[in-house]
């Protein structure tokens, strides 16, 4: 029988995320929240920081998407076994849901690093006997049912999780909320907590916040209120009646309906935003809280292609662990690094006609757009003015690689994807284009790995953070982004990539602007001056590498978090 004993008495901090991409092939994440929560384990394993994870299993995924012939998105699930990776514990929780109980059981994945050092991830099932077929599926569907089966998911997440972590043994002094998801959490810690009634101070809550306050960081990933959990108190009284006083939890979470991040932000001692622009945006949105920046970054391991880690690792042994290093980049030669490039942008290229039958050229730049389909992200900006594009297209040649999922509920994010292929297809002749359907983790590798140039073009202020951006950086990959996220702090107008929106100009100039940056300093570079595109593929690898990167990320969590 497998058991979590190996890590109990070292670990101390509990990480606990609604999604966790671990790898490729196990489908229990959706897009950047949970990359994030992989790269944030993977770092804590290189760095021998003693925390375990906790998520759902996701037995079903996200989900797969088709594409049809007319551009329409179609959803299937996409099952995945657990059993090839995981191993069931032998450890059982309840928690009740509308009086009854919902049975709960972990699955442990070990996540070993280069040099052997293990941490362990939690996965967390109730498909199982004891259960009816009503509870069985909670834990199938990322991000998928109805507000009270997600509700329902962010209990078993945060009280279910917490209930796990002491039934196996683990005595902890943090728990890391990875977004408002993990909030309940704080539910249970509140029930420690209680004050009994013969020593409370008249007009105070019932709760001893401050113990709480003490165990709990939080990080927050939304600078969308609408964007961010809130569930009606009728629905919450109805799953968890009795579970904790109503009138402390509205002080907590918000009058009128639970919200999870105010809940999270009430009762967390370190909270902080993925970027400096979000703590910023975070601390206007939530007037009174203390919130800190610990800006993003991406496991260098995971996202460098091996051509790029093998040149790297030439001249630098240890750079994985200390990407740091990788600061020295300016001095790598440009063939070498050319060469690096070529075996990255050919697997592309291979790809891209296995999946859609397009057959990009090896000499022309790619411009890669790969992202979550939905509004904010503005996947259309790039193709506002179709003539414009083709004009551009015939003076400097290019091409257009783009992939993305739209949630099953977004009927915009899905007509974008419609319109897109639209004029892919109108396009044809004049730019060679593709839309790569599914887009997942081994996607994501081979396209922030073999493009020419990430383009990335939120909407500000909505952009958190943004991490594929880093992840091209690391293979020499340049970014045309708008200043939004972590690209304000990563742009150096010509030496690390270029702004869409320099001065930061009005949304409404952004696809102009973007039309003028490509003509006129994007790709004359790489059609002209192979030794200048060379140059800033350096100043991006050296600039951004050795900052943006998930071992600086847990350095600062663990001694600013986790080391209160
Ligand atoms: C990195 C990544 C994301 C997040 O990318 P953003 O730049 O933050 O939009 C989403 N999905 C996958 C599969 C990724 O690898």
């Amino acid at each position: 029988m497998p058991s979590a004993e190996a890590f109990i008495s070292r670990t101390h901090i509990a990480y606990l995320s609604m999604e966790i991409a671990v790898r490729p092939e196990m489908r229990s994440y959706a897009g950047g929240l949970g990359i994030l929560a992989g790269d944030v384990a993977r770092s804590c394993a290189d760095l021998e920081l003693p925390v375990v994870f906790v998520t759902l299993l996701s037995r079903a995924g996200y989900f797969r998407q088709k594409i049809d012939a007319e551009g329409r998105q179609s959803e299937a699930p996409d099952w995945w076994q657990p059993e090839r990776w995981c191993a069931p514990l032998n450890a059982m929780v309840a928690v009740e849901i509308e009086r009854k109980p919902v049975w709960i059981r972990p699955w442990l994945y070990v996540h070993a690093c280069p040099h052997g050092h293990r941490v362990p991830i939690l996965f967390l099932d109730t498909d199982l006997d004891q259960n009816g077929e009503e509870d069985r599926v909670l834990t199938h569907y990322l991000y998928g049912g109805d507000e009270e089966y997600r509700l329902k998911q962010e209990i078993i997440l945060g009280v279910g999780g917490i209930r796990i972590l002491r039934a196996l043994g683990f005595d902890l002094h943090t728990y890391h909320l990875n977004e408002g998801h993990a909030a309940l959490l704080t539910l249970d810690l509140l029930n420690r907590w209680r004050i009994p009634p013969e020593e409370r101070i008249a007009g105070e809550l019932a709760y001893d916040i401050a113990e709480v306050r003490e165990r709990c960081a939080f990080t927050t990933h939304t600078p969308v209120e609408a964007a961010q959990d809130r569930f009606s108190y009728a629905l919450f009284e109805r799953l968890l009646p009795d579970f904790i006083e109503l009138e402390a939890l509205k002080k907590l979470a918000g009058e009128d309906r639970l919200n999870l991040t105010r809940l999270a932000l009430s009762l967390a001692g370190y909270v902080n935003g993925v970027a400096r622009r979000h703590a910023e945006i975070t601390k206007q949105m939530y007037p009174g809280y203390r919130v800190h920046a610990v800006t993003n970054g991406v496991h260098a391991g995971t996202w460098t292609h091996k051509a790029f880690a093998e040149l790297y690792g030439a001249h630098w042994p240890h750079w994985q662990h200390e990407p740091e290093v990788l600061v020295r980049a300016l001095h790598l030669g440009d063939d070498e690094l050319w060469r690096c490039h070529e075996k990255a942008k050919a697997e592309l290229v291979e790809g891209v006609k296995a999946s859609t039958g397009i057959v990009l050229d090896m000499g022309l730049p790619i411009i890669g757009f790969a992202r979550r389909m939905t509004g904010y992200k503005r996947p259309l900006l790039l193709f506002e003015d179709l003539d414009r594009l083709a004009a551009i297209a015939s003076r400097h040649p290019f091409q257009v690689v783009l992939a993305g999922k739209a949630h099953p509920r977004d009927s915009e994010g899905k007509e974008s994807i419609r319109r897109i292929c639209d004029l892919i297809a109108r396009l044809r002749g004049r730019v060679a284009c593709a839309f790569l359907p599914d887009y997942d983790m081994q996607m994501a590798m081979m396209l922030v790995a073999g493009c020419d140039l990430w383009l990335n073009t939120p909407l500000p202020p909505l952009e958190a953070s943004g991490t594929s951006g880093m992840k091209a950086a690391f293979n020499g990959v340049l970014s045309l982004s708008v200043r939004d996220g972590w690209w304000i702090e990563a742009c150096i107008e010509g030496v690390t990539g270029w702004s869409i929106d320099p001065e930061g100009e009005a949304p409404e100039r952004h696809a102009a602007l973007l039309y003028e940056r490509l003509e006129s300093a994007v790709l004359p570079r790489y059609h002209a001056d192979r030794a200048g595109w060379c140059r800033m593929m350096k100043g991006a690898i050296a600039n951004i590498t050795s900052h943006f990167n998930s071992q600086r990320m847990m350095r600062r969590y663990a001694s600013e978090a986790y080391l209160r």
